[in-house]
């Protein structure tokens, strides 16, 4: 029998919110342990949590972008567990009235575009920080992370494969960045996924048993660990075995997943409604607002570029793989309005350079203005493609404008015809013996005389000035 997987995520996503979700400490990441901490998020007696309205927004946001059903009125829970990086005993979570609900994400994958529906998007609160130190053998907390705004985003299991999970995970870190919500960091784990796996018989309607893996922290182990996973369940069914629902962990090391715990440990988390927090309540006009202040969203963008730029779905996938390297071409473009050309140089030398020097497209040594400057030279036939290349080097290294450059290197083309005219008598002289061939019938050796010319000037002459010219010359 033949078995074919079944996937759905859950990530967390951390918000970029400057303070917590129910108080007004700090979140910035890199504190000394224990600075950004206050009697809320401690959780001392005594003290009541307030929602921050700026983590419903960044929320919302979300919640729109993924077509969201908004709830007008959630709630918030109290999930109960023991952990010493929890100082309440329990997480202030969403549970049974979540913020969001029903919503849909385009995924390009291999096998062409998939919708992934998304179950539920509710808000909740991180947990602390425990930081083991082996060399004393003690364990300490740090709770700058307790209270930290948190975003859960739960899909339907419609995922078939390790590769359409990554780019499920893929398009929704995209989606967090967009937005500006969360930095979308698995190694740092302010993006976290955990993945549901099951097999069932091919074309069966009924799902099978999964388990779920966790703390799995780069996309590489998202995906093989999934992988992995799926190989162990097939295995285990085509001998007659069955899956156990269970937590599973994947072991780079070995590269398989171990168990962690099992049904049976699984927490009774005593899920009940905060009585310190009433109801949320959110209203049309609040929701519109959000709507309003949306940027225009990766997939409208990517099929704008397409329609209305002429670009091809693949160079529109890669220039809206991020919002500010749409940006950066989007401003080259307002400058210079040829949409191919521009999207060959950011796809290229433009997107090498940043991944060259780690820095994002806002901060690129070659800003879009610049850029543009570079392609006109090329445009009006100052310099030849070819020289550009080195030019976008030189302003990438120094910071000057190319027109400058080529200015103080001499780069510009030789279109003085006299000059090119000299230069192009020069090597017909150098080969009478093609010459002759050439005007005996073999015109294919014109190619070989522009080539020769462009050396004698290194490349900065205009090829179509040296074919013309040389036309001229061969037939008189
Ligand atoms: P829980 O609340 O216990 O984590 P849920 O039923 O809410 O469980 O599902 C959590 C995640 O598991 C969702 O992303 C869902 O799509 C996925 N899921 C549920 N059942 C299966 C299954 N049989 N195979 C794969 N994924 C599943
Ligand atoms: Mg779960
Ligand atoms: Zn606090």
């Amino acid at each position: 029998m033949e078995f074919e997987p079944v996937i759905g995520l859950e990530v967390h996503a951390q918000l970029k919110t400057r303070t917590k979700i129910f108080c007004s400490c700090a979140t910035a990441f890199g504190a000394p342990p224990n600075t950004q901490v206050c009697p809320v998020c401690l959780g001392l007696p005594g003290v009541l949590p307030v929602l921050n309205r700026a983590v419903v927004e960044c929320a919302l946001g979300m919640a729109l972008a993924v077509s969201c059903t908004i709830a007008r009125e959630s709630r918030f829970a109290r999930k109960n567990y023991f952990y010493p990086d929890l100082p309440k005993g329990y997480q202030i979570s969403q549970y049974e009235l979540p913020l969001a609900e029903n919503g849909r994400l385009e995924v390009e994958t291999d096998a062409g575009p998939r919708v992934v529906r998304i179950r539920r998007i509710h808000m909740e609160e991180d947990a602390g920080k425990l930081v083991h130190d082996p060399r004393l053998g003690r364990s300490r907390v740090d709770f700058n992370r307790a209270g930290v705004p948190l975003i859960e985003i739960v899909s339907e299991p419609d995922l078939d494969s390790a590769a359409a999970a990554g780019a499920y995970l893929r398009a929704l870190r995209g989606l967090v960045r967009w937005l500006g919500i969360c930095d979308g960091n698995l190694e740092e784990g302010s993006f976290r996924c955990d993945a549901n796996v099951s097999v069932k018989p091919r074309g069966s309607p009924v799902l099978g048993t999964r388990t779920e893996l966790k703390n799995l922290n780069s996309f590489r182990f998202v995906e093989r660990a999934i992988e992995r996973e799926i190989e162990r369940q097939r295995e285990l069914l085509a001998e007659g075995g069955a899956v156990v629902q269970e937590t599973r962990l994947y072991d780079p090391e070995r590269d398989r997943t171990v168990p962690m715990r099992g049904k049976e440990e699984a927490h009774d988390y005593r899920y009940f409604p905060d009585p310190d927090l009433p109801p949320l309540t959110i209203d049309e006009a609040w929701i519109e607002a959000v709507r309003q202040r949306l940027p225009e969203l990766p997939e409208a963008r990517r099929r704008r570029f397409v329609a209305r730029l002429g670009l091809s779905a693949y160079d529109a996938g890669v220039l809206t793989s991020e919002r500010g390297l749409a940006d950066y071409f989007e401003e080259a473009l307002a400058r210079f309005p040829q949409p191919k050309t521009v999207a060959n140089w950011v796809m290229g030398p433009v997107l090498a350079l940043l991944n060259e020097r780690g820095v994002e497209p806002q901060a690129a040594p070659v800003a879009p203005a610049a850029l543009a400057g570079l392609l006109a030279l090329v445009e009006r036939g100052t310099i030849s493609a070819k020289t550009a290349k080195e030019v976008f080097a030189e302003m990438a290294h120094s910071g000057a404008a190319a027109e400058a450059i080529v200015a103080a290197k001499g780069l510009s083309q030789i279109s003085g015809e006299s000059e090119l005219e000299a230069i192009a008598r020069g090597v017909l002289a150098r080969h009478p013996e093609e010459v002759a061939s050439f005007r005996a019938g073999k015109k294919k050796l014109m190619g070989f005389f522009v080539g020769e010319v462009m050396k004698a000037t290194r490349g900065r002459a205009n090829p179509k000035t040296v074919n013309a010219l040389l036309a001229r010359l061969l037939n008189a």
